[in-house]
C-alpha cells in the first residue's frame, strides 16, 4: 500500500481538479508549458544584455535551473502579454521598447529593466495571485 500523506487524499485530489478546471477556463490564468534545466538560457546569455535565468517564448517558458514561485509568476505574466497581443505583436512592442530605453538610456541592462513588459512583470511577481491582478494591455502604463 502507498501512503500519499494528508494533501494526496482523495479530497484534495478533487479540490485540486476543480481549480485546475477553473483555471482552463479563464484565458487570463492560463499558464505556459515551463521547461527547466534547459540550456537556451545559456546560449541566449551570449547575445542578450543581460545574464538570462529563464525566458518566455510562445507557449514555453526556459529556464537555467528549478523554477522558483516567483520566476514562474514572472514568465507566466511575459505569457500573458505574449497572449492578448498574439504573440508577434508583443515580441515586435518588446524590442522597440527596448531599443527606445536603449537609445535613452545607452544601457543594455537599464533598458531591459525599464521595458514596460518587464515593469509590470517585476511589480506583480511577488503576488501569488498576480495573473489575477494583471490588467489586460496594463503593461501601458509604465514609462520607459
Ligand atoms: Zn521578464
Amino acid at each position: 500500500m502507498v501512503v500519499l500523506g494528508p494533501r494526496f487524499d482523495s479530497v484534495h485530489l478533487h479540490q485540486n481538479i476543480i481549480k485546475e478546471k477553473k483555471k482552463m477556463k479563464n484565458i487570463k490564468l492560463w499558464e505556459p508549458i515551463y521547461i527547466e534545466n534547459s540550456k537556451l538560457p545559456v546560449w541566449l546569455s551570449k547575445i542578450a544584455p543581460i545574464e538570462v535565468w529563464a525566458f518566455s517564448f510562445a507557449f514555453w517558458v526556459c529556464c537555467r535551473g528549478e523554477m522558483s514561485a516567483r520566476t514562474r509568476r514572472h514568465e507566466a505574466i511575459h505569457y500573458q502579454q505574449q497572449l492578448e497581443m498574439l504573440f508577434l505583436g508583443q515580441w515586435i512592442c518588446y524590442g522597440i521598447c527596448w531599443l527606445i530605453g536603449y537609445a535613452k538610456y545607452r544601457d543594455g541592462a537599464k533598458a531591459y529593466r525599464q521595458n514596460p513588459f518587464e515593469q509590470q512583470a517585476y511589480e506583480l511577481d511577488d503576488y501569488e495571485d498576480a495573473l489575477a491582478r494583471r490588467k489586460f494591455w496594463g503593461w501601458t502604463k509604465y514609462k520607459i
